[in-house]
């Protein structure tokens, strides 16, 4: 059966292989995403399948799927031998691989020597926590991030319950195209690594703002030409949604550009639709240029559009903009920066550049600012050297007394970038005060450099 693995000549769709141990759900997933009952899924571990490779389209994506259920034929006698020896050469194709366990089972050795071996191959991996259906399924489904495999997606296949996310992550994640060469596996440095995938494609950048900030004004700037908004005609707001720029390092899609068109022309409304817009800008980028009219200062509006970028966990670049109409500009800029640290504490060490979006004065900092700030938000810290800093944080300060008992706190790791997320395993972690929190989100700020992202830390732990 591995044999046919080898891609036909002409076959090169992206490859999303299906795999776990047995009776997890396998079948039950690759059905629900041909869409057919085409597999025979059966409560016996280990049935002989018939059909384990299908074309299906995700999203509009036409990917090839591949089931490993019932693949066991070379039969080492372990579990994991057998779970390996069953995937290895689909995981070797693979672009991206959805490791599946079982929610209500929970993690067993068999998948954690899976998920380190899985580790090893460097292909891109979402762990699938299948049977997390009904309100005990989120919390179940936490417990594969353990595996360190990234955040995973709780599902049920039966029921079939956040099937539209998996197809969503699924489209996120495979290359972008139809045609692609096949690659050969990737090396990975250390295991601390972690199948987390950024998406393909260009950066997508949005420009938010109160009304009147400049946002027009920067992006017709950063477009190099006069074709949009400012001017009164009608017609310019049918241009498309998007724009794609370029820079040294590749190409940057403007989204919401036709948001912010719109808003253009309304005036009187702009005030009221300003933060609701940037809702809509927000879901689309993964980095946001919060402008400013830096000769007004920061208004109430600009927090809580900066308070929807935190709260969105999306990257951002503070930009003070007619910066040539700024008298005192040391003091302006660290006026500003004081009031929005002082707000937000996610959004300490932001990033920010000053402009003049009119004369095009210091505009040429802005894409690089950009640039750097994603890889902050891409950031991987390490699991050695995150819980080394852990235990040094924990004897400078150990954790408080909660009712009288110490919180015990075990590990800590990070479980996904696209904001750098962590994970702290311990016992009544869910009872830790909110300060000691901020110092240790503090803590991860300053020592591994992630500078104005927002970083979330999740509690992880037993009564
Ligand atoms: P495979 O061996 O990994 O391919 O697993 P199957 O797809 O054959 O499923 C094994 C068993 O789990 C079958 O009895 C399925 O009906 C059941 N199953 C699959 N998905 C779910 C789910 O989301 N929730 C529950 N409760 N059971 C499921
Ligand atoms: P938007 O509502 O955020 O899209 O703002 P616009 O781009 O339409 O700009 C609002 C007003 O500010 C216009 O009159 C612009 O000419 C002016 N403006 C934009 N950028 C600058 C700048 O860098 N310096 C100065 N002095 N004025 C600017």
């Amino acid at each position: 059966m591995t044999s046919s693995f080898p891609p036909d000549p002409g076959h090169d769709l992206p490859v999303v292989v299906i795999a776990g141990r047995p009776n997890v759900g396998k079948s039950t997933i690759f059905n629900r995403l041909v869409g057919r009952r085409q597999a025979l899924v059966a409560d016996t571990p280990g049935v002989t399948r018939d059909r384990k490779e299908s074309e299906t389209t995700v999203r509009g994506r036409r990917i090839r799927l591949i089931d490993t259920a019932g693949l066991e034929e070379a039969a080492p006698d372990t579990l994991f031998g057998r779970m390996r020896a069953s995937s290895e050469s689909a995981v070797a194709m693979a672009d991206l691989v959805l490791f599946c366990v079982d929610a209500r089972a929970g993690i067993t050795p068999a998948d954690e020597h899976f998920a380190a071996w899985l580790r090893r191959q460097g292909r891109p991996v979402l762990v699938l926590a299948n049977k997390a259906e009904g309100r005990q399924g989120a919390a179940a489904a936490m417990e594969a991030f353990s595996l360190g495999l990234g955040a995973p997606l709780g599902i049920s296949a039966e029921h079939g319950e956040g099937l539209a996310d998996l197809m969503g992550e699924i489209a996120d994640r495979i290359p972008a195209g139809p045609l692609h060469p096949r690659r050969a596996p990737r090396r990975v440095e250390s295991e601390d690594e972690d199948g987390d995938v950024r998406p393909p494609g260009p950066l997508r950048l949005a420009i938010v703002g109160r009304p009147n900030a400049g946002k027009s004004t920067l992006l017709n700037r950063l477009l190099g030409e006069e074709r949009m908004i400012t001017g009164p005609e009608p017609g310019l707001t049918r241009d498309s949604v998007s724009v794609m720029l370029h820079d040294d390092e590749g190409p940057i899609q403007l989204v919401d550009t036709a948001g912010l068109r719109r808003k253009a022309r309304i005036d009187e409304t702009l005030e009221k639709m300003s933060v609701s817009a940037s809702i809509e800008a927000l879901k689309m980028a993964e980095v946001v240029i919060l402008a400013l009219d830096a000769t007004l200062g920061v208004h109430e509006q600009d927090l809580q559009i900066a308070r929807l970028i935190e709260r969105e966990g999306r990257c951002c670049v503070l930009a003070l903009n007619k910066w040539d109409a700024v008298e005192d500009r040391n003091v302006t800029r660290q006026a500003i920066r004081d009031r929005i640290e002082m707000s937000l504490s996610q959004m300490r060490g932001i990033p920010v550049v000053a402009f003049s979006a009119l004369t095009g004065a210091g505009v040429n900092k802005l894409l690089p600012t950009v640039r750097r700030a994603y890889e902050v938000w891409n950031r991987r810290v390490p699991t050695g050297e995150l819980n080394r800093w852990f235990e040094m944080m924990v004897s400078r300060h150990p954790p408080p007394l909660v009712q009288g008992r110490r919180l015990k706190l075990r590990y800590i790791t990070q479980a996904k970038s696209r904001p750098p997320t962590f994970i702290l395993f311990g016992t009544r972690t869910e009872q830790m005060p909110e300060d000691y929190q901020r110092y240790l989100v503090n803590g991860l700020r300053e020592a591994f450099d992630l500078p104005g992202t927002p970083i979330r830390l999740l509690l992880r732990g037993s009564q």
